[in-house]
């Protein structure tokens, strides 16, 4: 007899994340349930409380749509919660969510059945072994203190990852990215303390809103810095502003982590104005939309860059994604120790000297800890 889909759940949890000041954030969980008892794990990054609460409701009317259904077919899955999902969200909402969460599920489900890794699923970069792909330390700055804040990405620097990528804007004291000179000093005094090799980045974040001129001062300086890359100088549809911000510098210009589906990547890498193409899997419409929008990034011969800043289970489909393209430079990791990556699954995410081995059991080659998952519902 063979296998068929008996159980959807949805998980809504939430949790204080050490790397982002100890803020509450927001994750829908799903895990699916064949007849024999193998179950697949989901996430999508839903990150407000009402939008998480809407996920899983979500989720749990697409149940329908799935149970009953083969496992191995979870493309065709995919395209049946596709066309019911139109009802609920059209080029990015909450049903792209709740899809996203049922897609890396579904993936999972059916390499725990088959036996594959999911990397063995949706195939390397190329025909050499890839195990693992370097790591960056994806960090906010929170502190006023910047010297406090120079030594702590130094030693990540020192702990082995590649360089840092340093989010702007962001709750806390630190107030990078609002002075200029200060802005200025503060990668400055960076580069001394991590040294000529590390890949400096800076992400401006939501909450700060740059002129054109503001950005152009910044990065022109950082630039004479050895910045790296520039992340969303601009709000994600000002592509007039990134077109003229590329007359003035020659860092990797980086953006697109908000989109949510291929439409939207194909709109913004058809507006020519960004090098690096940010994705994260658990908004994307789950593994099978990031391999579109892989697709897309390849032909127009830019770089993916998988945003994975929740849980493990995210990671986990984010390192095979970034394994199964050659445009891909890195693995961003969210450097400390925090509840979603380190208590959820039996063997957390680590870099060795710098590099991220890709999970090679099968389905996500994670182990969630149910009672972890349960501890955090709300
Ligand atoms: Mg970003």
């Amino acid at each position: 007899m063979s296998v068929k889909i008996s159980k959807v759940e949805a998980f809504p949890v939430k949790y204080q994340e050490p790397n982002d000041s100890m803020a509450w954030r927001y994750l829908t969980f799903v895990r699916i349930t064949a007849s024999d008892g193998t179950t697949g794990w989901g996430e999508a990054i839903s990150q407000f409380p009402g939008s998480t609460k809407g996920t899983a409701a979500i989720v749990e009317d697409l149940a329908d749509v799935i149970i009953g259904k083969d496992p191995l077919q979870n493309l065709g899955i995919w395209r049946d919660i596709r066309k019911q999902t139109w009802w609920y969200t059209y080029r990015g909402g909450l049903g792209h969510f709740a899809l996203s969460a049922i897609d890396i599920a579904l993936w999972d489900l059916r390499g725990k059945i088959t036996g594959q890794s999911l990397i063995e699923m949706i195939g390397k970069r190329d025909s050499q072994e890839v195990t693992e792909i370097p790591v960056l330390a994806s960090t906010h700055v929170f502190n006023s203190n910047l010297d406090i804040e120079v030594e702590r990405h130094a030693r990540y620097v020192k702990e082995g990852y590649m360089g840092f990528k340093i989010g702007m804007g962001k709750r806390g004291d630190a107030r990078i990215g609002y002075e200029l000179e200060r802005d200025v000093n503060f990668v400055r005094d960076l580069r001394q303390a991590a040294g000529p090799d590390a890949w400096i980045m800076m992400d401006r974040g939501q909450s700060l809103n740059w002129t054109f001129e503001d950005a152009v001062r910044r990065v022109s300086a950082w630039e004479e810095q050895g910045l790296k890359w520039v992340e969303e100088p601009f709000e994600p549809w000002e592509y007039e502003q990134f077109k003229r911000l590329r007359n003035h510098t020659k860092v990797l210009i980086a953006g697109s982590e908000r989109e949510w589906d291929y439409r939207g990547y194909t709109e913004t890498i058809n507006s020519g104005t960004l090098d690096v193409i940010g994705c994260d899997v658990g908004r994307v419409e789950g593994i099978t939309g990031a391999l579109a929008i892989i697709k897309l990034v390849e032909t127009a011969g830019l770089w993916f860059n998988s945003h994975a800043w929740s849980s493990a289970i995210n990671t986990a489909a984010s390192i095979a994604l970034s394994a199964s393209t050659p445009r891909c430079l890195l693995q961003e990791l969210k450097p400390d120790e925090n509840p979603m990556q380190h208590e959820l699954i039996t063997e957390p995410f680590t870099h060795k000297n710098g590099k991220i081995a890709v999970p090679s059991k099968p389905g996500l080659g994670v182990e969630v800890i149910e009672k972890v998952v349960q501890k955090y519902v709300f």
